[in-house]
């Protein structure tokens, strides 16, 4: 039997913290058929799809991103951790589970109109991606879809990423 790209998937107990089971996608991404396989599969909906521009969100957002972008001919756009980034931004905050975050893009980043997918590589409550897609849609772009590796149902992010009419594309489930 082939492979899946979630057979790619390393996990790891414990980390960050205790009672958490961390989803390492650096054993996907350093196997050359199954970082193939995944950035053939991130891409397959949007086929035939217009896109002016890739946004990743840190960090492994932008490896993806990065491979994808070239793949379709785009520019890629990163969405940084708070203080990251050089030039001029913009931020949205957003709840973590104990306190707050912050992501940021440069506010020349992306020109009104634009059509933008966004990736990362999982998608837990959605706060981070729901941050991305505030700030694209506050620079004026169109965010066409947002594709994950890895979706996590439990934790409902897909479904607060529908609730804003976002499309949401994943590759594989873990519980
Ligand atoms: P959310 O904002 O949807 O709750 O969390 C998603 C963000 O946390 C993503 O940027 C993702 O990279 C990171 N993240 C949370 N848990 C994991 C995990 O188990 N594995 C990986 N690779 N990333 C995680």
């Amino acid at each position: 039997m082939s492979r899946t790209v979630k057979d790619y998937i390393r996990s790891i107990a414990d980390f960050p913290h205790e009672g958490i089971v961390f989803r390492d996608v650096t054993t996907l991404f350093a196997d050359a058929r199954g970082f193939r396989m995944a950035i053939d599969q991130l891409l397959h909906p949007y086929a035939g799809v217009r896109i002016d521009r890739v946004a990743g969100l840190e960090a492994r957002g932008f490896i993806l991103g990065g491979a994808l972008a070239h793949q379709l001919s785009t520019g890629f756009v990163p969405i940084r951790k708070k203080g990251k980034l050089p030039g001029t931004v913009i931020s949205e905050a957003y709840q973590l589970e104990y306190g707050e975050a912050v992501m940021e893009i440069h506010d020349d980043a992306l020109q009104p109109g634009e059509r933008v997918l966004i990736v990362d590589d999982l998608l837990a409550t959605g706060g981070t991606a729901e941050a991305g897609i505030k700030l694209c849609r506050r620079l004026g772009a169109e965010v066409i879809g947002c594709a994950f590796v890895i979706d996590l149902p439990e934790l409902g992010g897909r479904k607060r990423l529908e609730e804003m009419g976002m499309p949401v594309h994943a590759l594989c489930e873990f519980e």
